[in-house]
């Protein structure tokens, strides 16, 4: 396997502007994957899937899924929860029906809840939502994501602890959410192999050569994440993250989330492709 980069959603430059038009885009511009941006709903239909899929294998991308945001595993109202475990459940059938290999969410917000508490609340779901997934068949990854603010639940360490206690949950790490979070530190070369270092410790090789990642500018203050930026205007050091990626020798998915989907998705590509040259 090798590292593949790719959009968050359909090229701006596909034509036409379907999940069909963007996996051939992305093909065209000599990147590896893309990730079918489920997040406002899911609209697409299993059926459609399968001839997403179809086009994919034909133009040899993988993808990746992001379920909707509107999830929040630890809302105080029961039917909330309900239409959240039902949100990632929905974008795990039609990935997988799309011949995706990872869907990704934001799992929880901590309201008041002491984090301990939120975390086996988290996992209490995971392991329903997992049983779900497993009784039907369906293989695909299911990602938590390292978030942007500090009231979302996702720190690395919640997110790699639940993919050491659930089988077939693995983390989905946003590195510009991290960088967000902590009010602009996770942005050196250090930050990046230590934290791949401790995934690596916590999980094993496997995970890090099937890893799934995000990565784009992004605005932040002390609230954590604001928006996203587009490279030239953010100080998220990219080439730092990928020269990390390159020593520690990971590949699977890194999308990135720009505003200018296909401009920065090709600046890493480009500096990926120049930077391991070199080694
Ligand atoms: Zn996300």
């Amino acid at each position: 396997m090798s590292l593949r980069i790719g959009t968050a959603g359909i090229p701006h430059s596909a034509k036409p502007r379907s999940t069909e038009g963007g996996i051939k885009r992305v093909a065209e511009l000599g990147m590896g994957c893309m990730e079918i941006e489920f997040v406002r709903s899911v609209q697409m239909k299993e059926p459609r899937a399968a001839k997403v899929k179809e086009v994919a294998e034909a133009e040899g991308i993988e993808l990746t899924v992001h379920a909707p945001y509107y999830v929040n595993l630890n809302s105080r109202e029961a039917d909330k929860v309900a239409a959240s475990r039902e949100r990632i459940l929905k974008a795990a059938r039609v990935g997988w029906a799309a011949g995706a290999q990872s869907v990704t969410f934001h799992a929880a917000f901590y309201h008041d809840d002491a984090h301990g508490d939120v975390y086996s609340k988290v996992r209490r779901e995971m392991q329903e939502l997992r049983r779900i997934l497993d009784d039907e068949g369906n293989g695909i990854d299911l990602r938590p994501e390292t978030t942007g603010s500090p009231t979302q639940f996702g720190t690395v360490s919640e997110i790699v602890k639940l993919s050491q206690e659930i089988d077939g949950v693995y983390p989905c790490i946003d590195f510009s959410h991290l960088h967000a979070r902590t009010n602009g530190e996770y942005n050196t070369y250090d930050a990046f192999a230590e934290l791949l270092e401790f995934i690596q410790k916590e999980l094993g090789d496997e995970p890090l050569r099937r890893l799934h990642m995000h990565l784009s500018g992004i605005d932040y203050g002390p609230k954590g994440e604001k928006k996203h930026l587009v490279f030239p205007e953010a100080d998220m050091n990219y080439e730092a993250v990928l020269e990390a990626l390159i020593d520690y020798h990971v590949s699977g998915w890194l999308i990135c989330e720009s505003p200018v989907l296909e401009d920065d998705a090709q600046i890493l590509q480009d500096a990926y492709n120049r930077l391991r040259s070199k080694t």
